[in-house]
């Protein structure tokens, strides 16, 4: 119910509106976002890798509606990969890209030449491209656009959600050699036709959907926080003999960093996703959504005074 009340303000101009004025917002985004500009991409990508993490990077923004704003996204990523290149962070580092921020919603072909040149980019800085996955509206256009881009740049990484029912059947269409899938559990509010609803049956269709990809020929990405999930995943591992290079957990910036470097120094390879930019909001309320514990610190941000 709070999740649901936290992702319908997510899509409200009022209370967006409200959250980037109050005064302790910076605080609480702070802990969730690397900064505003590349020089903070970078700074957080070099602490990281400093610790033995890799990293992928996400220029915030999504729901793109003006053709301007498309091509300022694609130009941030090609400052950013050239800028990563040459402070040799790649290949540790990689970036994800939401392609409704390209202007998916309005243009499918628009967006796919522009992730198209992002992955020629991340070519030319010797890292690759993920695609994240968004409201299941998309998953289809998603999906087709990562299957021409892999054509040309086979690395292209899917990002794959557990609380939708047809995700099984993805993972065993994706898990194939070369294949990079992110399996998650999937952030936003689906109806019951198309998403399971239930903690329960999303952490089992993560575990069905785990057990496709870490059978399978491709390159498994775990992207949980959930010690149980990780667990499991550490066992498949041992089970179907994947080593550090065959497969690698993920985690989002700010979030069980304890965790993060206790796999790390168990050997593993592990991605934070460091999200950067001004455009956070969206981004904000989906892990604040998550983790009803974060409302309070985020509350006192917006009631405070100062
Ligand atoms: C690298 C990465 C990329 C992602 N990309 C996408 C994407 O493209 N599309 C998409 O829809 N979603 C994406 N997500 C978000 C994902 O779908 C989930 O919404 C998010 O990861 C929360 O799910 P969870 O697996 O961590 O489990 P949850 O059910 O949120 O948490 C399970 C358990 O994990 C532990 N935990 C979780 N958060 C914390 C915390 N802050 N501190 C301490 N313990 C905690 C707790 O024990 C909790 O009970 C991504 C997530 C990651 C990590």
């Amino acid at each position: 119910m709070l999740r649901s009340v936290i992702l319908a303000a997510a899509r409200s101009s009022q209370v967006e509106r409200l959250v980037e004025t109050a005064p302790y917002t910076r605080d609480v985004v702070r802990r969730f976002v690397a900064g505003a500009g590349t020089d903070d991409a970078l700074r957080a990508t070099r602490g990281l890798v400093g610790d033995g993490l890799t990293v992928t990077l996400d220029y915030l923004g999504e729901d793109t509606v003006k053709p301007e704003q498309a091509v300022a996204t694609r130009d941030g990523y090609l400052t950013l990969l050239r800028a990563l290149r040459e402070a040799g962070l790649t290949p540790a580092a990689e970036v994800s890209v939401k392609l409704s921020a390209l202007g998916q919603k309005f243009d499918e072909q628009l967006a796919y030449d522009h992730a198209r040149a992002i992955c020629v980019a991340a070519d030319e800085a010797g890292t690759t491209v993920t695609l994240d996955m968004e409201d299941h509206t998309t998953t289809d256009s998603t999906l087709d656009v990562l299957s021409k881009l892999r054509k040309d740049h086979p690395g292209t990484g899917a990002v794959l959600q557990a609380y939708l029912r047809r995700t099984e059947a993805d993972c065993r269409d994706l898990a194939t050699a070369g294949s990079r899938v992110r399996l998650c559990k999937g952030a936003y509010r689906e109806p019951e036709s198309v998403a399971y609803q239930s903690a329960r049956d999303v952490d089992r269709s993560y575990v069905r959907c785990m057990n496709v990809l870490m059978s399978g020929a491709g390159y498994p990405m775990l992207a949980t926080h959930d010690p149980r999930l990780i667990a499991i995943g550490e066992d498949r591992a041992r089970w179907f003999d994947r080593g550090p290079g065959s497969f690698e957990f993920q985690m989002l910036y700010g979030i069980r960093p304890e965790e993060q470097a206790r796999l790390v120094a168990a050997g593993y390879t592990v991605r934070t996703y460091v999200p950067y930019g001004d455009q956070w909001y969206g981004y904000l309320m989906r892990r604040l959504a998550e983790r009803p514990a974060n409302l309070a610190f985020f509350g006192r941000a917006l009631l405070s005074r100062k």
